[in-house]
């Protein structure tokens, strides 16, 4: 089942959200900054010793003083036009979360709209990607969140999921 929420990611009680975190995975601003605020200092001290992030891969860390258990770390592509590899790389970006997931027994997980911040994808595009993975992936889960953080982000979801 897709749900799509529009919301802070960090106040979700779930198995495992997953974080559009830079290669350092030492946070940085948007949805990553407000994990690491929300986690607390722990999880910085834990991801120091991740030694960082390819983009496209995953990491995983306990959600320390988040609600939710698990934060899977996914790195997202910079746009640059779309004829470098972003969506193939985006792609990665879910696929490898599903499947870190389905290791850790995850069976409620949340995404963000990753690379659809700073990182500049648009957002169309990536909401496409992020539905079509999800809906690879929706018998395996009892909960899939698209987490919305704007109306405009929810609208795309919405409309995507109707069709
Ligand atoms: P990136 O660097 O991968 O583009 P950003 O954090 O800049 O990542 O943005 C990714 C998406 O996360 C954007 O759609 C942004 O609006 C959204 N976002 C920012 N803060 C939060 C939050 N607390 N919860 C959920 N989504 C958020």
């Amino acid at each position: 089942m897709i749900e799509v929420i529009r919301g802070d990611i960090t106040q979700l009680r779930l198995d495992a959200l997953v974080n559009a975190a830079n290669e350092s995975l030492l946070g940085g601003g948007g949805v990553d900054g407000a994990i690491h605020r929300a986690a607390g200092p722990e999880l910085k001290a834990y991801n120091r010793r991740l030694g960082g992030c390819p983009t496209g891969e995953v990491r995983i860390s306990p959600g320390f003083k988040l609600p939710a258990r698990w934060i899977i770390h996914t790195v997202g592509p910079v746009w640059h036009g779309g004829d470098r590899g972003e969506p193939a790389l985006l792609e990665s970006c879910y696929r490898n979360s599903f499947a870190l997931a389905l290791e850790y027994q995850v069976r409620t997980i949340a995404f963000p709209g990753i690379s659809t911040g700073v990182y500049a994808f648009p957002k169309d595009q990536a909401a496409t990607i992020a539905v079509s993975v999800m809906r690879d992936y929706e018998d395996r889960f009892e909960r899939i969140i698209a987490c919305c953080f704007s109306e405009e982000d929810e609208r795309i979801y919405l409309n995507l999921l109707r069709s």
